[in-house]
């Protein structure tokens, strides 16, 4: 499924059923991008490969920006407040693609919010620094911060980068403040215990960051 909603549960429905659960009100749609992924991390459904494979947000490839694009134009936009672009795996592996869809998105739609939802590795995966790209088309990205420190973050994650992962992921993140109105990161409750969290909470208030501690379920 390359676009989808996501209803309470933990489920992942087609436009067309998300509408005929909830017939009203604008809601969040999701573009999944990829499966593929530069980090393998510890509490991801992609590591359960089966579950994964049966899952309906496997896509049998990676879906071309034509391709997206035509799933959108079917989309009732009425019905639409924000398109988040996510995955199985991480959207900025194919940062072209992400480019082309917020770019449709905010041409066509202006009035619906644009989200990308990344492991914060995209200059490291391509080697250069791209945040400006997003000025004007992002409003929001939801970087996964994961841990407080380096060791426990590479331990967590099994990033393909290995130990400098995680200072990329925070530069990353403050590379985009100038460009991107909301930078949030975020920890997964219940991964994390307080004292872990707490430490999270000082990184981001030193380096001017937003942190969200978010549901395990959560998109
Ligand atoms: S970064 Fe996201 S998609 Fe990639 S392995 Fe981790 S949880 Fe899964």
């Amino acid at each position: 499924m390359i676009v989808y909603a996501t209803h309470a549960g933990g489920r992942y429905l087609s436009m067309e059923a998300s509408l005929r659960e909830r017939p009203e009100g604008k809601r969040s749609i999701y573009v999944n991008i990829t499966n593929d992924c530069n980090c393998d991390c510890v509490f991801c459904l992609r590591s359960m490969k089966e579950m994964a494979k049966e899952s309906s947000l496997w896509v049998e490839h990676d879906p071309s920006i034509a391709e997206i694009i035509a799933e959108l134009e079917k989309v009732p936009w009425d019905y639409v407040g924000e398109v988040v672009c996510c995955g199985f795996g991480e959207p900025l592996m194919r940062l072209e693609t992400v480019l082309g869809v917020l770019r449709y998105v905010k041409e066509k739609h202006p009035d619906v919010s644009t989200r990308v939802n990344s492991n914060g590795l995209g200059e490291l995966e391509h080697g250069c620094v791209f945040a400006e790209r997003f000025a004007g088309i992002l409003d929001t990205i939801s970087i996964s911060l994961n841990a407080s420190n380096a060791e426990r973050y590479l331990a967590l994650t099994q990033s393909r980068f290995g130990i400098q992962s995680f200072e990329a992921m925070l530069t990353f993140a403050e590379h985009c403040k100038p460009y991107v109105p909301n930078v949030v990161l975020t920890v997964v409750e219940k991964v994390e215990d307080a004292e872990e969290i707490a430490l999270c909470r000082k990184i981001c208030a030193d380096r001017g960051l937003t942190l969200r501690v978010r549901p395990y379920e959560d998109s």
